[in-house]
């Protein structure tokens, strides 16, 4: 099938690489002029990487970030709640990984057009309009004004959370929903701490401070340490734009105090060069993602909050669906209909789940039920209540061990 992807994101460039795979003539159009390396830190999880290890790429991936040993959830107080390992060292067959965003991006885009073929993963083409006679054929603008239209049997729009084709769609649906808090992010060069690939979450739903390595350690003995500093803050500033810079001064002081023996959020703020303001946004599941031969993928069909590491994996999982829902279905339509009625609902469980916090949720209930800290964490959780927390999300997320492994086709370790 004649396949065109609106958006050469993470999502964009998987699902084009996998449905390529498949034998299918893929073209990608991307609004951007040139991808770079924009972002910080974002994490792949195991079951997202058991389809990227598919494409040969897992490894690549791995090289260039860390394989995140552990998650461990502490209070505001620095005292551990919860810790779990994670990927391969929780027994499952491919890692959890870590990465500058920009690099998995850049990473991802090159290895399309290799595959593809340069002509084929087109920059500076940006979506504008679609013509839902079949074929359909999707119109986008260069950065001169000048329109191109392509035909095609299926358009699929992995064109982020201001998705033209979903705004096409759903066009009173207006700017994404704030959460009410804003995040900070940046990269600071720091010492490695706990197992140098351990990603902790820190405080509560109100104050919060995760962080997590995204390389090795240098010659010097630092590793760039990817960290978000999260307040509650009643108005959105401004609308959400993923290249704004942040100031310090707006978040800082809150955490000024977080000095614990074994990490200086002060100081890893005061190392940071520059800080990025995002607020905490999604939108609504939609009713439907499918129109025709046209559907939504990653975060133009679900943004989510970033919670549970799940905005790049979810959409990485939605183009596998894609591509076994086209081998099923010998109509487009059809198998477009398929893909969303299995993504669709799994997704918006998702997007509600981060809503209340997802896994995070024993922070929030450790600062209400101890808020000065605890001497034992048995004093403040009932037996088994932390470990129902973690593998009701995972079950929800879709990565439960057994799963991942049945994706790779292996039995758990
Ligand atoms: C610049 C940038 C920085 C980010 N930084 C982080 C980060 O630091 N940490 C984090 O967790 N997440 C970050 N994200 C979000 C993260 O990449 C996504 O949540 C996740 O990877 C899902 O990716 P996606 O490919 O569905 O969407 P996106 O990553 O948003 O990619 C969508 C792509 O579509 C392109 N596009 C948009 N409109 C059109 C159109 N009309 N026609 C054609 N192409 C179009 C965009 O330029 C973009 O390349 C960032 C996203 C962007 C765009």
């Amino acid at each position: 099938m004649r396949i065109c992807i609106a958006g050469a994101g993470i999502t964009g460039c998987a699902a084009a690489m996998l449905l390529a795979e498949a034998g299918h003539d893929v073209t990608v159009f991307e609004a951007v002029p040139e991808v770079s390396e924009l972002g910080v830190g974002i994490n792949l999880l195991p079951h997202a990487i058991s389809i990227l290890d598919r494409l040969g790429l897992a490894d690549q991936l791995e090289d260039l970030g860390v394989a995140t040993a552990e998650l461990v959830y502490t209070n505001r107080h620095g005292q551990r709640i919860w810790g779990e390992p994670r990927g391969r060292f929780a027994g499952y067959p491919v890692p959890q990984v870590s990465i500058h965003r920009g690099k998995l991006q850049v990473a991802l885009f090159k290895a399309a057009r290799a595959r593809l073929g340069a002509d084929k993963v087109q920059t500076g083409h940006r979506l504008v309009a679609v013509d839902d006679r079949s074929p359909v054929s999707a119109t986008f603008e260069r950065p001169d004004g000048s329109r191109v239209t392509v035909e095609a049997d299926v358009l699929v729009g992995a064109d982020g959370i201001h998705s033209t084709l979903r705004r096409l769609r759903y066009p009173d649906e207006g700017l994404p929903r704030y959460g009410g808090r804003i995040l900070w992010r940046a990269t600071s060069r720091a010492k490695p701490f706990m197992t140098g690939a351990s990603m902790i979450m820190a405080g509560h739903q109100d104050r919060k401070f995760v962080c997590y390595p995204i390389d090795r350690p240098g010659a010097d003995g630092l590793q760039t340490i990817n960290w978000i500093a999260e307040l509650t803050v009643d108005q959105m500033p401004e609308r959400e734009n993923w290249n704004k810079e942040g100031d310090k001064a707006d978040f800082a002081g809150a955490f000024a105090d977080w000095t614990f023996d074994w990490l200086d959020v002060p100081g890893l703020i005061a190392d940071a060069d520059k800080v990025f303001e995002f607020p905490l946004v999604d939108r609504d599941p939609l009713p439907a993602w499918t129109f025709g031969v046209t559907t939504l993928l990653g975060d133009a069909a679900h943004p989510m909050y970033p919670i549970g590491s799940n905005g790049a994996s979810q959409g990485i999982l939605d183009a596998d669906a894609l591509v076994r829902a086209l081998a099923e279905h010998a109509d487009p339509a059809a198998a477009l209909r398929a893909y969303e009625a299995e993504r669709l609902p799994a997704t918006a469980k998702i997007v509600l789940a981060n809503r209340g916090n997802g896994p995070e949720i024993c922070m929030q209930l450790a600062e209400e039920r101890a808020p000065d800290g605890f001497a034992r964490i048995e004093d403040v959780f009932a037996e088994g209540e932390l470990e129902a927390i973690a593998a009701r999300y995972k079950a929800v997320a879709g990565f439960s061990k057994e799963a991942v492994a049945a994706k790779v086709g292996l039995q758990p370790a």
